[in-house]
This record gives structure tokens, sequence and C-alpha cells, in this order.
């Protein structure tokens, strides 16, 4: 018989009876070589917005599965198809990758994730270049991976692109657009992922 109030999610949201609780973790995947900043940053992003456990596994090789010759980059569909189908544990997934990523409609992507899915990629490597040429500053950098990181992870939690202006979820093709973000959710976003107290949209 149980007793007390039922189990939440980190969102506060009810737990299902049958839900696997370590789905409420999120690890992050080093692909081949990655910045070992790059993948503190973005645990240390999601812990803090999210309020979620994050875990970084072993690093893994390449994702040479996912080339596509004919443009020398990275199918970023691929790589999170292989996250996603991973048959170890049912946490989210994160994976960082310094690969050029693309999908077959975009000429570049900075990452990609499965809608209300389980698996995301992000790749810093075009967040290092300015938009007029030369290398961004480092806080720049990491700022930048920062927005993408938590974007994505808005994804995994289910939320859509989002029109409010300086949103996290506002769509941004160019590193212009991302400059221009906040490094926040706006209310209606946050009201959706359960943040701040709030309740989440069922
Ligand atoms: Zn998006
Ligand atoms: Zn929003």
């Amino acid at each position: 018989m149980r007793t007390g109030p039922p189990p939440m999610d980190p969102w506060g949201r009810a737990v299902s009876p049958g839900a696997d609780p370590a789905r409420g973790r999120l690890v992050i995947v080093p692909l081949g070589r990655v910045d070992d900043v790059a993948v503190r940053v973005a645990a240390g992003q999601v812990q803090a917005v999210f309020n979620l456990p994050v875990d970084v596994s072993d690093p893994r090789p390449e994702p040479e599965y996912a080339l596509i010759p004919a443009r020398r980059q990275y199918d970023a569909g691929a790589i999170i198809k292989a996250l996603a189908a991973d048959p170890v544990g049912p946490a989210w997934r994160l994976g960082l990758t310094e690969a050029d990523l693309c999908l077959p409609f975009l000429t570049h992507v900075y990452g990609e994730s499965q809608l209300g899915g389980r698996a995301a990629v992000v790749s810093p490597r075009r967040l290092r270049i300015e938009p007029g040429g030369g290398r961004a500053p480092i806080e720049t950098l990491y700022e930048r991976l920062a927005k993408v990181v938590l974007h994505e992870v808005g994804h995994l939690r289910g939320l859509v692109h989002c029109p409010r202006s300086g949103c996290l979820m506002n769509f941004s093709l160019g590193l212009d657009q991302l400059d221009q973000l906040m490094a926040c959710f706006c209310p209606d976003c946050e009201r959706r992922l359960g943040l701040r107290g709030g309740k989440a949209d069922p």
C-alpha cells in the first residue's frame, strides 16, 4: 500500500506506475575527441537549468557511419538514430562531436534532436567561428554551446520552436541569430517544461 505523495519526475510530474526512474537522467556521450571543457559546460548547463542528473559516458568512436562523402559533413539524423538505438539504459543521451553536422535539407546544424525522444547531438565545431570570420573568444564559444545544448534538450523534453523574441527555443540557422538569444527559456516554454516550480503541461 502506497503512502505519501506519488513519485515525481524531475519536472514535478507524476511518474506513471512502471515508468523507469532511470529515464530521468541524461548521459553525455563524447563521440571521438571532444574538448573536456565543452563536456563540462554541457553537463553543468543541463544540470543547472533542467535540474536533471547528468552522467558522462566513456568516449565512443567518431561517427564515421554518418559521413556524407560528397558534402564532407556528417548526417546529424543518423547520429541521433544510432544514439537512440543504444540498448544500454533508458536515459536520454546527448552526443557531443567535433564533426561538422548537417541535415539533408540544411547546409549545417549546430545540433539536432528527436522531439520528445531519446537522443540529441551537438557540435561545437562551427560555434568557434565568428560570423565575419576568425576565431570566437572562448567565452563566446561556450556561451553558444550552452545555448545549443539547452535548445536540443528542450526538444528532447518535447518543446517545439518558439517565436518569442530571445527565447532559447527560437530556431537559429546562423550565429548572429544564436548570439541574440538570451540564455534562458521564455515564460511559456518554462511553463511547458515545468521549470521554476510551475506545473508542466500534461
Ligand atoms: Zn530546434
Ligand atoms: Zn519560448
